[in-house]
Parts: structure tokens; C-alpha cells; sequence
């Protein structure tokens, strides 16, 4: 579950991603409007946390550009106490949630798990290829009618694939969908994780580009 908090803040920021980082979000973290809207715009995150009062671009316009271009990305926004017409136009504006600063982190860890509920009880079709079907909402695959388990980042990486069969992701976007920006990667990690979904389905489920990075056909 990919997060992008986008706080200003050093301390808050600091605390908020060491406080989600035992739920198992992978947390990253920007400080300004502009280097937001182009993360958001260009990667997939399933959630942001974004603060209104930014540098580069404040917040609300932020949250304005994305709605604009139709990115669904649920957000929920950080607002100041005394701020109310800066919630009413953050709400306005298409967030998700608001949260007033101060907050407890037990209320943000209920209000993101509640917004994760509603974005995976959109309808979303299961993912069918192949004789695989990856189901995003229960997040249950199945092969030839077995359900396999798969580990987090199995599951992330196959999902990545199947949602765009045919067009090849390169290495740095899916680490980046697996990883985030900080974590440390094994540099064999994601030739790792290949592996093992190829034994799982079958060998040509997913294919190499040498250099660039992995598809699956179409
Ligand atoms: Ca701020």
C-alpha cells in the first residue's frame, strides 16, 4: 500500500511516516505543492495525505490540478484548527477525509484504513489473464481455479502487470510501485520476485526486456 504524505513540517512529517511505517504503508514523503502534483500525476499511490499550507504551491491547488485531470487518487488533507473555510474548500475541491492539526495517529491510522476500505469498494473487475484472475478488492488470485498466496509485493508486482499487459514497465517504476523512493532494494529484488511468480503461473507469464524492464503480453 503505497502512501504519498506531503507535509511541510519536518516533526510532523518525521512522526506521521514512523507511525505508519509498522501498518506496512510505504510512506513518501514530500514537502512542497509542485514536486507533489508531478509525483502524483506521474506514479501510482493508493492513498495521500496532503497538508494545505505548502511551499510551491499551496495544497488546495494541488488537490484542484489532480481533480482537473480525473486522478481518483483518494486524498485526505491536513488543515489548521482554526482553518474552517480551508476544510469547506479542500472538501469542495474533491478530498476524501480531512484531519485537524494536532491530531492523534490512532485517528489517522482509522481514517486512512476507513478511505483504503471505500477505494477497494469501488467496483474494480478482477483482473483475468490467462487462466490467473487477481481480484484488487479481496485481493484473492487464483490460478486454473486454485487460489494462491501470495506475498505483498508478489501481489503488488502482478497487479501492476496485469492492470497494463502489453506495455512494458521498467524496472525503476515497478521498484518504485513496490518499494517507494527510500527503501532499501536488494539490487536482484525484483529479478527475485519474477522468479517466483513465474514458477507460480508459468514461465512466459511475464517477459524480460533486456535493459528496460518487464510485460506481459497482451
Ligand atoms: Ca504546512
Amino acid at each position: 500500500m503505497r502512501i504519498l504524505l506531503v507535509e511541510d513540517d519536518q516533526a510532523l512529517g518525521e512522526g506521521i511516516r514512523t507511525a505508519l511505517k509498522p501498518e506496512g504503508y510505504t510512506v513518501d514523503w514530500l514537502q512542497d505543492g509542485a514536486s507533489s502534483l508531478h509525483a502524483l500525476s506521474h506514479e501510482s499511490f493508493e492513498l495521500a495525505i496532503l497538508d494545505l499550507g505548502l511551499p510551491r504551491m499551496d495544497g488546495l491547488q494541488v488537490l484542484k490540478h489532480l481533480r482537473a485531470a480525473a486522478n481518483p487518487v483518494p486524498v485526505l488533507i491536513l488543515t489548521a484548527r482554526d482553518a474552517t473555510s480551508d476544510r469547506i474548500a479542500g472538501l469542495d475541491a474533491g478530498a476524501d477525509d480531512y484531519l485537524i492539526k494536532p491530531f492523534d495517529v490512532a485517528e489517522l491510522k482509522a481514517r486512512l484504513r476507513a478511505l483504503l476500505r471505500r477505494s477497494f469498494q469501488r467496483p474494480q473487475p478482477a483482473l483475468e489473464y490467462r487462466g490467473i484472475s487477481l481480484d484488487p478488492a479481496s485481493q484473492v488470485v487464483e490460478y486454473q481455479g486454485q487460489t494462491i498466496n501470495l506475498p505483498r509485493k508478489e501481489f503488488l508486482l502482478l497487479h501492476e502487470l496485469l492492470i497494463q499487459p502489453g506495455r512494458v514497465l521498467t524496472r525503476d517504476k515497478l521498484q518504485q510501485a513496490l518499494y517507494g523512493w527510500d527503501e532499501e532494494v536488494e539490487s536482484n529484488a525484483l529479478e527475485v520476485h519474477v522468479h517466483h511468480l513465474r514458477k507460480k503461473f508459468f514461465p512466459e507469464l511475464i517477459r524480460t526486456v533486456r535493459g528496460v524492464g518487464y510485460l506481459v503480453d497482451k
